[in-house]
């Protein structure tokens, strides 16, 4: 039976980062992934907002918070979990071997909300994308539609604003969610146009292709169709809680947590996105990982 102090569920940064804490600790410290590690931060372009570090890629901040998570003894492996036990603190893979720790922190973070129009599933890969920074170069010099106005959004599309010919930003409002600075970036981008108060309605597909993405506006109703090749939705996310006990949850499915970071079950934490909180970002999520791990050393010690 393998069995650790800590197993941590997610690579992001709060992942990440209560595993370094944790194996600095000494504590037998083992983070689960299922894709690569990082977390989203791994696909963003470009991160401005972490103290000390003016401008950074995403993957190389990952990289370096995974490295130093591991350079303190914590291990890592990538695999599918069928199920978590509470109760008896185990984890279940998807090879059915059994996992036992005395804390297990849930760092599972967000994923993106889908596109829900017709025929959205079969394009994605091939004119839709959730990824400006894996796929953005595929649209080298071609027009492409950004929808929302989220951080997310808004950011992406200063990235593609690089490679592509031209993007037209889609949101719903007339108002922005992203922080002004990045709203401002947008605005003064030559290559960017913003069209507000509407929403996709339907995507404009010839001989099997994505030429564009018809738009209604939601005060008039009246169609307009935006000749693009790609289209790239950042329209939010939704909390990865498949395996969180429904007793841990709020009403909008994110973990409620108590000031350090552990859940209504003893022994159960969570830490970053995944979690009821007001600000979502990179350094939040780090002291989320951080305030879960002192509070098992503390914890454990006192067993
Ligand atoms: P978000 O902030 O929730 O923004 C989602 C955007 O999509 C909003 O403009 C929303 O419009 C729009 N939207 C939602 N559903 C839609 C639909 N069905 N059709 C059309 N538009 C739709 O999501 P996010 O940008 O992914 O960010 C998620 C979290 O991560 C946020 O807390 C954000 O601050 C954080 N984040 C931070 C950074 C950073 O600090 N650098 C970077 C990325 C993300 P409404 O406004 O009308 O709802």
């Amino acid at each position: 039976m393998k069995k650790y102090d800590v197993i941590i569920i997610g690579a992001g940064p709060a992942g990440l980062t209560c595993a370094l804490y944790t194996s600095r600790s000494n504590l037998k410290t083992l983070i689960i992934e299922n894709d690569i590690p990082g977390g989203k931060l791994s696909k963003t372009y470009e991160v401005e907002n972490y103290p000390g570090i003016s401008s950074i890629n995403g993957a190389e901040l990952a990289m370096k918070m995974q490295n130093h998570a591991l350079s303190f003894g914590a291990e890592m492996i990538t695999s599918q979990i069928t199920k978590v036990d509470t109760d008896k603190k185990k984890v279940i893979l998807s090879d059915n071997e059994e996992l036992y720790a005395e804390a297990i922190v849930f760092a599972t973070g967000t994923k993106e909300r889908k596109l829900a129009l017709p025929y959205s599933d079969e394009f994605t890969g091939r004119g839709i994308s959730y990824c400006a920074v894996c796929d953005g170069f595929f649209y080298r010099k071609k027009d492409v539609v950004v929808i929302g106005g989220g951080n997310s959004a808004l950011e992406e599309a200063l990235y593609l604003a690089n490679i592509v010919n031209s993007i037209t930003i889609i949101i719903r409002r007339d108002v922005f969610r992203a922080e002004p600075g990045i709203v401002g970036k947008v605005k003064e981008n030559p290559k960017i146009k913003i069209i507000t108060k509407s929403v996709p309605d339907e995507l404009v597909i010839e001989n099997d292709t994505i030429t564009g993405l018809r738009i209604r506006n939601t005060e008039t109703d009246e169609k307009t169709i935006i000749n693009c090749s790609g289209i790239f939705p950042y329209i939010g996310a939704d909390p990865e809680n498949s395996l969180i006990p429904d007793i841990c949850l709020n009403e909008y499915g994110y973990v409620k947590v108590d000031t350090n970071m552990e859940t209504t079950v003893k022994g159960i934490y969570a830490a970053g996105d995944i979690t009821d909180k007001t600000l979502r970002q990179i350094v939040t999520a780090c002291s989320d990982g951080a305030v879960a791990a002192n509070a098992i050393k503390k914890s454990l010690d006192s067993k």
